[in-house]
């Protein structure tokens, strides 16, 4: 299967990726996940996209693309993925059509998490993630067994720099503007499949019928 997955932050996105690759063999390919490493390791990326990160900004569709484009060739991309928060702007949506027909593959769905406001909100803010492995925990729903040390890998596990309220509400209408259009533009290409929801059932109903 070659997926991206739709969904303001908060929807889900990278549950279900995680859900579907159990099940597929597919590879989840996180943007978010690529970029929260180089700032960890403190490389040339990492400097150059730290700020507009940790402010709920976008980073150029230019550096976006020349990730995803050698990102996408590698071996284990052949057995199918999961797109994690690529695309995000109509041009990356252009240019990983392009790039796809030059290949000469091209994506199965886009699979759009169609979650309500005010449960993206709750689900961001109680959110807490592991700085190590990325492991996400929720202090209501999953917290951690041993309060801010992460089960898997005893890593520390935090707030996200990006999952303050302010940031959120900034990250929301950054959605809204820039990648939400995207839905319009995957219908045009009849790849568009929508669920009200991130319960994995209705989930893989959807795309066992779309497929
Ligand atoms: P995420 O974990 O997907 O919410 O991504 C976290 C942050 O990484 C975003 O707020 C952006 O700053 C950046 N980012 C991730 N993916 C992209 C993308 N496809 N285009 C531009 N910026 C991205």
């Amino acid at each position: 299967m070659k997926i991206t997955l739709l969904g303001p932050p908060g929807a889900g996105k990278g549950t279900v990726a995680k859900a579907l690759m159990a099940y597929d063999g597919s590879v989840q390919i996180s943007t978010g996940d690529i970029l929260r490493a180089a700032v960890a390791a403190g490389t040339e990326l990492g400097k150059q996209v730290e700020a507009r990160m940790a402010a709920g900004d976008l980073v150029t569709d230019e550096l976006i693309m020349s990730i995803m484009e050698q990102r996408l060739q590698e071996e284990d991309c052949q057995q199918g993925y999961l797109l994690d928060g690529f695309p995000r702007t109509l041009p990356q949506a252009q240019a990983l059509k392009a790039l796809l027909q030059k290949l000469g593959e091209k994506l199965d769905c886009a699979l759009e998490l169609d979650i309500p406001r005010d449960v993206i909100i709750d689900r961001l803010t109680t959110r807490r993630t592991c700085t190590n492995c990325g492991e996400i925990y929720n202090v209501k729903s999953k917290p951690p067994r041993v309060e801010g040390i992460c089960d898997v890998c005893g890593s520390e596990v935090v707030q996200r720099d990006d999952e303050t309220e302010e940031a959120i509400e900034h990250r929301l209408e950054v959605y809204n503007e820039q990648t939400a259009p995207l839905i319009d533009f995957y219908r045009d290409e009849d790849l568009l499949v929508s669920v009200p929801t991130s319960e994995m059932e209705a989930v893989m109903e959807a795309i066992k019928s779309r497929l």
